[in-house]
């Protein structure tokens, strides 16, 4: 396959983006290539854009609040790329997101761009395509990238990683537990949005709304953002206005203190690590000398004559061998 060019994209040619995605979710090694040498050139136009993500249990109304809330976007002259990172989608079948026809009005509307979940892999794997696609949605122009997932498994926390500003989108009644919450993810949300709050959930909505404003008034920490605890209805498009102004007054403070641009790199050392890792096994995986050499190495620890830390260690030894 051809790479597209890089002036093909940021002149906003879909095929040229769809086709440098495809590029970057290949497993062959040569578009993987290809695919790195087309980012390398395209990152001095990357990074333009607002990211948000939003993630939320099944049910809550992430597809119905990113039609209405890209909607209200595009109004306000935006272009929108939505992406998604859904761990249980790979080949089984059985993803959460992808089985019905999601944000039909706004896949239509040509300052749009819509990309399901990259198939295949590890959590790890998806999440490099996702940021590698982010990259190239930005450079294309597209200025608001929503980054969605599922709160299953640690896709969450990945997100949470990858983008400027994370909400989680949360049901009228109950708490963290009862919302399939997970320990340790409401206290790295920016927003908690209480969906739903029309008709008879809306009673409910405000006082778990203030619910969760007196826990968060106990939790305040020395950081940059104070959480904010706001409730809407994707359904009847009520609240959404509050959600897009707090993430551009968060946007403006954290950009004048800074930290806009820090966690921004933090986030990029931290990918590269990461990658280190995943490279790191991958080549221990592929090593055709690690290969040969672990049965008899595996065979020296279980029998007790060699101890796991000098196999271990002779095994990276290998990696040198190929
Ligand atoms: P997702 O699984 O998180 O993407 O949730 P969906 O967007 O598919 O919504 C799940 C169900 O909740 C659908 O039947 C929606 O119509 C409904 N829903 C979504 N948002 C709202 C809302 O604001 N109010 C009400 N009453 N229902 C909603």
């Amino acid at each position: 396959m051809a790479a597209p060019d890089a002036q093909s994209i940021r002149s906003g040619n879909r095929r040229a983006l769809a086709k440098a995605i495809t590029l970057t979710e290949s497993s062959l090694s040569a578009h993987r290539r290809q695919a790195q040498d087309l980012l390398e050139e395209l990152l001095p136009h990357t990074g333009n854009s607002i990211r948000i993500g939003i993630s939320g249990v099944p049910g809550v109304g992430k597809s119905t609040f990113i039609e209405s809330f890209g909607q209200l976007l595009l109004a306000a002259g935006h272009r929108v790329a939505v992406l998604a990172v859904d761990p249980s989608s790979p080949v089984a079948g059985g993803s959460i997101m992808g089985d019905k026809t999601r944000m039909e009005q706004l896949s239509r509307e040509e300052h749009v761009f819509i990309r399901p979940t990259p198939s295949g892999g590890t959590l790890g794997g998806v999440a490099q395509k996702t940021r590698e696609t982010m990259l190239l949605c930005e450079a294309a122009g597209y200025d608001v990238i929503i980054v969605e997932t599922v709160g299953v498994g640690q896709s969450e926390f990945q997100v949470a990683g990858m983008v400027d500003f994370f909400m989680l989108l949360m049901l009228p009644g109950g708490g963290d537990e009862l919302q399939g919450i997970k320990k340790g993810i409401v206290e790295l949300a920016d927003a908690l949005v209480i969906n739903k709050s029309d008709g008879e959930g809306e009673g409910i909505a405000a006082s778990t709304q203030t619910q969760y404003q007196s826990a968060f008034s106990l939790l305040r920490n020395e950081s940059h953002w104070t959480t904010v605890v706001m409730r809407c209805s994707a359904l009847a498009k009520t609240g959404l206005d509050e959600v897009w102004e707090t993430i551009q007054s968060y946007v403006t403070s954290t950009r004048a203190s800074g930290f806009f641009d820090h966690q921004r790199s933090t986030q990029n050392r931290q990918w590269m690590q990461q990658l280190v890792q995943t490279l790191l096994l991958q080549r221990l995986q592929e090593s055709k000398a690690v290969a040969a050499a672990l049965p008899k190495l595996e065979a020296e620890v279980e029998a007790q004559h060699m101890t796991p830390y000098n196999a271990a260690r002779r095994v990276i030894e290998l990696l040198d061998k190929g």
